[in-house]
């Protein structure tokens, strides 16, 4: 399998509860590398734009307040099939459906507050990770 990179976010509700080690742990754990990062604050503007894709759905209005809510940590994650793996380390969308050790299943509170973004496909992973990081900030 290739070496991908992948874009993910330690959102609100987990930086507020100082859980940015526990999270980036379990992604280290799992063979992932933490090439770029940085802690930044969210305009609302900003997370609406980030979160387009879903600007007709009902929750659309909710997860960008929370999104500019308070810090997000964002970063670029890099590794063997480090798409698919972030997704998994992070479990599904809904803590109730997340399995068992994955971050959502131990950290997020509710299926809008989840603890972690993570991108989807390589065409998504290279247009986030680009919103967000110049080439020069992406380290491996
Ligand atoms: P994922 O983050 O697992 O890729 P989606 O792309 O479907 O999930 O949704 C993006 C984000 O929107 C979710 O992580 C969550 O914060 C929020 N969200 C998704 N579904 C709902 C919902 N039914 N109610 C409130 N917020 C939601
Ligand atoms: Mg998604």
């Amino acid at each position: 399998m290739a070496i991908e990179r992948t874009l993910s976010i330690i959102k609100p509700d987990a930086t507020r509860r100082n859980l940015t080690g526990k999270i980036n742990a379990k992604f280290e754990d799992a063979g992932l590398r933490i090439v770029a990062q940085k802690r930044i604050q969210l305009t609302p503007a900003q997370a609406g734009k980030f979160y387009e894709v879903h600007k007709d759905r009902p929750f659309y209005g909710e997860l960008c307040e929370f999104m500019a809510s308070g810090p997000v940590v964002v970063q670029v994650l890099q590794g063997e099939g480090a798409i698919a793996k972030n997704r998994d380390v992070m479990g599904a969308t809904n803590p109730a459906d997340a399995a068992a050790g994955t971050v959502r299943a131990d950290f997020a509170e509710s299926v809008g507050e989840n603890s972690v973004h993570g991108s989807d496909a390589p065409d998504t992973a290279a247009a986030e990770i680009a919103y967000f990081f110049s080439g020069l900030e992406l380290v491996g």
